[in-house]
C-alpha cells in the first residue's frame, strides 16, 4: 500500500500533551475520545459506539486500511497544541499493557460514570497511575442518566481514590435536562445546544448563590494545600482565577488533588472546557523530570531535549499490511529517517525506514520525531514492546518507573 508522503514540521515539545484516558469499561472512554478527535478536526464524522461506527473501535477500519496503530495512539491538535492520545485498555486483563501506556503518558483524564461514581477497574488503573505518577483530571461523565449525581460522584472519589477532589464547575439542570455547567473559575455559564454548539453567557440569577458557594468552598479547599493560595486567601478572604489557575495546576502535577469536570460526552457537552483543562493543567513533556536510564549499572538522565542523545520506549508493537509497526515515546534527543538506532537491552542494532503521525483515520510520513513525541516507526525488525531504543553512541536502558512494586489488581 502506497502513502503520501507530507512533510510536516514537528511541533515543539512544549506544545505536546500525551494523554490517556483511564476508565472502569462502560464508564464511557470510547466515547470521550471520539468527542475529542471529532471536536479537534482529527475525524469529520462522529462515530456512535452503539452502531459501530467509532474510530478507536475500528476493526474494520484497521483491516481496509491495513494499519492497526490506533489500538496505541492517535494524535489531534487543540488550540496550538498536540495531543496524543495513547490507549490505555480498561480491562484489568490488560494489566501489562496497561503499566506500558502508563510509563509513556504524562497526564490522564479519569472518566466516571455520574450514576455509578468510581467502580473497581477506575480504582485500580488509578493505584497504577498513583505508582507511575501520572497527573490526572478526572472527567464525571452521563450526567443527562437518570440517577446522574455529580456530589455522589464526587464523594466516590474522595473516599475511595483518597484525593482531594478540585470541583471547578456546577451542573445547570439534571438528568434529562443537563445542558451546561457554570464555570467556578470565570464564574460564567457554558450552555450546550442539541448540536454540540455552546454559548457562554452570565449566571442565571437562579444559580447565583449555589455558584458562589461552590466557588468559596473551592478556593478554601486550594487555600488549605496551596501556600499562594492561603497567602491570598489570608490577606484578601478571596482567592484571584489567576491564582486559583495556577494553584490547581501545580496540585494537578504533585498530585495533592485533582480537578473535576463532569458533561455529557453522549451529548457533546463538556468536551471543550475538558481539553482547557488539559492543556491547563496536565504537563507537557517538558514539565515532567528527566528519564532515568541503567548501563551496566550506571544509571544516567536524559532531558526532554532534542539536542539530547536519543532515547525512546517501545510500548507497543503491531503487525499490518503496511508492515511492522513499532510505537515509540521519544524521551530525549531526535530520531530520523534513516538512522541507525541500538536496541539496548538486546544489543542490536536496527534501522528506522519510516516514520509515521497518526491522525485518526489517516497516517502522515514526517522525517522527524523529538523530545516528547509520540510516533508509529516501520522498518525496525525486532525491537519488542518495552524495549529502550537508543543512539548507538550513547547506550542506556530506560529504567521502568517504581518496577519493584506489585502490580495491583482487582480481584
Ligand atoms: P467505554 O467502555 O468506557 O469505552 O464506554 P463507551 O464510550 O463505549 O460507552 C458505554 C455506553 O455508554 C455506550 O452505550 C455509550 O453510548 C454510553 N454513553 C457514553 N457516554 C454517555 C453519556 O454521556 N451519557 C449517556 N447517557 N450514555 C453515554
Amino acid at each position: 500500500m502506497r502513502t503520501e508522503l507530507h512533510r510536516q514540521p514537528t511541533s515543539p515539545p512544549t506544545d505536546v500533551r500525551n494523554l490517556g484516558i483511564l476508565a472502569h469499561v462502560d464508564a464511557g472512554k470510547t466515547t470521550v475520545t471520539e468527542r475529542i478527535l471529532y471536536l479537534t478536526g482529527a475525524v469529520h464524522k462522529q462515530g456512535e459506539v452503539h452502531d459501530g461506527t467509532t474510530v478507536t473501535d475500528f476493526d474494520s477500519q484497521e483491516r481496509d486500511r491495513g494499519i492497526t496503530i490506533f489500538a496505541a495512539a492517535v494524535s489531534c491538535l487543540w488550540d496550538g497544541h498536540r495531543i496524543n492520545l495513547i490507549d490505555t485498555p480498561g480491562h484489568v486483563d490488560f494489566s501489562d499493557e496497561v503499566e506500558r501506556s502508563l510509563r509513556v503518558l504524562d497526564g490522564a483524564i479519569a472518566v466516571f460514570d455520574a450514576v455509578a461514581g468510581v467502580e473497581p477497574q477506575s480504582e485500580s488503573v488509578w493505584r497504577q497511575a498513583d505508582r507511575h505518577g501520572v497527573p490526572r483530571i478526572a472527567f464525571v461523565n452521563k450526567l443527562d442518566r437518570a440517577g446522574a449525581d455529580l456530589d455522589t460522584a464526587v464523594a466516590s472519589i474522595r473516599d475511595r481514590l483518597h484525593t482531594v477532589p478540585l470541583v471547578v464547575q456546577l451542573p445547570i439542570g439534571s438528568e434529562d435536562g443537563f445542558g451546561g455547567v457554570v464555570d467556578l473559575l470565570r464564574m460564567r455559564a457554558l450552555l450546550w445546544a442539541d448540536d454540540g454548539t455552546f454559548e457562554e453567557g452570565r449566571l442565571p440569577d437562579a444559580l447565583r448563590e449555589e455558584a458562589l458557594r461552590r466557588r468559596r468552598l473551592l478556593e478554601e479547599t486550594v487555600a488549605e494545600l496551596h501556600p499562594a493560595a492561603l497567602e491570598e486567601f489570608c490577606a484578601e478572604s478571596s482567592v484571584s482565577e489567576q491564582t486559583l489557575r495556577a494553584a490547581l495546576r501545580d496540585l494537578t502535577r504533585t498530585g495533592e488533588g485533582v480537578v473535576v469536570l463532569c458533561g455529557s460526552a453522549y451529548r457533546n457537552r463538556g468536551i471543550e472546557p475538558l481539553l482547557e483543562a488539559v492543556v491547563a493543567y496536565l504537563p507537557s513533556p517538558l514539565d515532567v523530570p528527566p528519564v532515568r536510564g541503567t548501563l551496566d549499572g550506571a544509571v544516567q538522565e536524559r532531558p526532554a531535549d532534542p539536542a539530547a542523545p536519543f532515547a525512546a520506549l517501545v510500548f507497543k508493537v503491531n503487525s499490518t499490511a503496511t508492515g511492522r509497526l513499532t510505537c515509540l515515546r521519544v524521551y530525549s534527543g531526535t530520531i530520523r529517517k534513516g538512522d541507525t538506532v541500538l536496541d539496548a537491552g538486546a544489543r542490536r542494532h536496527e534501522r528506522v525506514g519510516r516514520i509515521l503521525r497518526v491522525q485518526a483515520g489517516r497516517h502522515t510520513d514526517v522525517d522527524t520525531a523529538v523530545a516528547g513525541d509520540i510516533v508509529a516507526v516501520i522498518g525496525l525488525k525486532a525491537a519488542r514492546a518495552g524495549a529502550t531504543l537508543c543512539a548507538p553512541a550513547a547506550p542506556l536502558v530506560l529504567e521502568p518507573p517504581n518496577a519493584a512494586d506489585p502490580v495491583v489488581s482487582v480481584a
